[in-house]
Order: C-alpha cells, then structure tokens, then sequence
C-alpha cells in the first residue's frame, strides 16, 4: 500500500486515503467483502470486525478516507445524507435545542421540523449569514448549529471560523453541510467545525449512482457517541457502495477543479445576460459573501443559481435545453437544472421560501464535466425562448 505523509497533497490523498490493497494477492484495489460475519479465532475475540452492522473493512477504508479528506481523525459511512443528520441529532435529548440556517437543504429542514421535533427537540431557523441574528437565536438549551455555506440554492455564505467562534462560546456544536463544496474546496474542520457533513450521493459519489452520506469529526468523545448511534441503528453503507464511493473519491479534486471552473465561466455569462442581481454563484465579486467565502474555500464550486421573472418563465428554460437534463440532485459529471421552488424546495413552506427569497422563478444549475461552450449554447438557446 501507499502510505501518505503529512506533505502529499490533496490530489494524491484523493487517490491512496485508506485504501489498503490486500496482503495476499497484491490488488491494488481493496477487496470489497460483502461478509455480514467474520470468523472469531477465541470465544468473543473478533479480529478486526465481527459484524458489519457494527464494522465492515470496505466501510473503514472509506470512513477513513473520508477522515482523512477532511483533516478530521473519525470518519462515518450512512446510508444517506439524511440518515448521517438523524445520527447526529440522536445526540439530543428532549429539551434540546437547534440553530440551523433557514435556506438549508428542504430535507434537512423537514427532518428538523417534521421528524426531530416529535422527540422534542426545537429548532430555531435563522440567516447564519447574520452574526447577530445568530447570537440572538441561542438559549440555554442549544446543543447544535448545523450551517451549510454556500447555501442551497441562493448560495448564501455564511462565515464558518465566526459561526463557530460564537458556537463553542454558548457552548454548543457545529455541524457545516459541506455537501456543495466538497473537502477537495472548503474544509470545515480546520475552520473550526466539529462535523464536517456530507451528502456524498453529490460531489463525492460525483457520478449520480449511490446514495450516501459522510460525517468526519476530530474529537475522540463525539467520535464515539456517534460510533455508538451508528452501529445501535444501523443505517449504514452497504459494502459494494462503499467501494464505489472511494472509486469516487479518486477523481475529486479533478472533476470538482474542471466544474468550478466552468460554473465561474457560465456564471459570468449569465450576469452579461441577466444582470449580475439575478445570479447567485460565490466566485462572483458581486455576489454577497464573495469575500467570505474566498476566505475559507479554493474556489466558487460547481453550483450556481439564477432567477427569471416568474414559474411559467422557469419551466420554460428548465424543459428546453438538451444537454442540462431537469432533473434533482447535484454534484455529478452530468449537468443538471432545475427550479428550487417546485422540486427540491417543494416541501419547504411558501412563507420560508419567501422569506429567504427562493422564489418561483428561480433556476438552479449542477454544472458537469462537459464543455463549457457547448454547456452555455445550450443555455442561450433556452434562455432565447424568454
Ligand atoms: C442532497 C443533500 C442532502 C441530503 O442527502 P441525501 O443523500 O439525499 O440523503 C443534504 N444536504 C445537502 C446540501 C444536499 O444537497
């Protein structure tokens, strides 16, 4: 195996984390064992493993990947984004109470809202862009702030080293949803995060054909609490998409680096057309946060958002373009497009999207590895029917 060293860089971590090719035959990828038990040499005396509801060699090589990429020391495979948010909400007890940003993902607002609230645990949902509206959403009771920068789908920025500093002085935790970046741009951890989050059926999966969900933490305490949640509830990764993520993970920094760089050029395109108060993406400089978020990210990522005058005007670009295919989901080397209020967003209550501004006409585009130009012809043709 290849044993990395404080100095290899990222692409080459993408590459060799966790993967320990086996001792017998010498393949340089890791067997995937789809064993569900593992033979004891003594009475209790598990080798490595002895259930993989509780441990699966596949997974650990994964989850260590997944420490590793985001400069953490535990890393945890689940059967989905969501079901890695439920774990940690189990931490919580009844009384508890959640900070989360109030144009989060629509799916961890209903876990939160319609799931997490029958154990009684309250959540307050607040603009983290806002450091004061922030401190002002604390109580006694808060144990989590779960923030997600940039924001889904108005890619609003939120200042993760002040987030937490705040955090750790009411003390509570920090868990950033790190699912638009990926660790390959913008590692929360390192910026003071205790989870470092991810919907790992987008960017990490990148290829629109698992779905899963990542957590990496530092501290050891958090580690197993949550090892512990983990292996009693047993959401967690099959094996054969274990290996397909860590398949994945090899090509991050490449796939991640080529769509950034084309959500920059399209973006800047799209401000020419529509003016630059109609398009959200952080590389722009006239993007609020731009600054912000250069501070704590490599680049403006693959996700960028623009707004037409109203429902009917967004269906009509969303249905007639070819290569961007309308469809849910992100992150992959397909682009895709769609409008927020109708589909991603739909089960977010009208009033909270229109609080935040996510409104009808808004379109959110998942930028891919094809060619930028062929990408933006395809775009202009469907804005054109306007
Ligand atoms: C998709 C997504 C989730 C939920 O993850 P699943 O894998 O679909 O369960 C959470 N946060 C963000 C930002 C997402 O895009």
């Amino acid at each position: 195996m290849v044993r990395l060293t404080d100095d290899d860089q990222f692409s080459t971590r993408c590459v060799h984390a966790g993967v320990e090719p086996e001792p017998i035959h010498g393949s340089v990828n890791p067997p995937v064992h789809l064993s569900t038990t593992f033979v004891q040499p003594d009475v209790a005396q598990p080798k490595t493993t002895d259930y993989t509801r509780g441990g699966n060699p596949t997974r650990d090589a994964l989850e260590a990947a997944i420490a590793d990429l985001e400069g953490g020391s535990h890393g945890f495979a689940f059967a989905s984004g969501l079901s890695a948010m439920d774990a940690v909400l189990r931490l919580l007890e009844s009384g508890d109470h959640v900070i989360c940003a109030d144009d989060a993902y629509g799916g961890t607002i209903r876990l939160l809202r319609q799931v997490a609230s029958k154990s009684g645990i309250a959540t307050t949902f607040v603009d983290t862009s806002d450091l004061d509206a922030l401190d002002a959403a604390f109580t006694d009771a808060t144990k989590w702030v779960i923030l997600e920068t940039p924001t889904n789908p108005l890619l609003r920025v939120s200042d993760i080293r002040a987030v937490a500093e705040r955090t750790h002085a009411k003390g509570a935790k920090l868990l950033v949803d790190n699912t638009f970046m990926s660790p390959a741009l913008q590692r929360p951890l390192d910026l003071g995060a205790d989870v470092a989050f991810h919907s790992a059926t987008k960017y990490i999966g990148g290829h629109s054909d698992v779905l899963a969900g990542l957590l990496a933490v530092k501290d050891d305490d958090l580690a197993n609490d949550l090892r512990f949640i983990q292996m009693s509830v047993g959401a967690v990764l099959p094996p054969l998409d274990c290996f397909l993520l860590q398949r994945g993970i090899k090509t991050l920094q490449l796939r991640v680096d080529a769509q950034s760089a084309a959500a920059q050029t399209l973006a800047e395109r799209l401000v020419e057309r529509l003016g630059a108060e109609n398009v959200y993406y952080p590389g722009l400089p006239s993007h609020a946060g731009h600054a912000i978020h250069a501070g704590q990210s490599r680049s403006g990522g693959g996700m960028l958002s623009f707004r037409t005058p109203d429902a009917v005007s967004a269906r009509a670009v969303a249905t007639k373009t070819r290569l961007w295919q309308l469809a849910e989901s992100l992150g992959a080397v397909e682009s895709l497009i769609q409008v927020p209020a109708a589909m991603t967003h739909a089960s977010v209550p009208k009033e909270m999207r229109d609080a935040v501004g996510l409104t009808d006409g808004l379109i959110r585009l998942s930028v891919g590895i094809e060619d930028v130009d062929d990408l933006w012809r395809d775009l202009e043709t469907a804005l054109d029917a306007l």
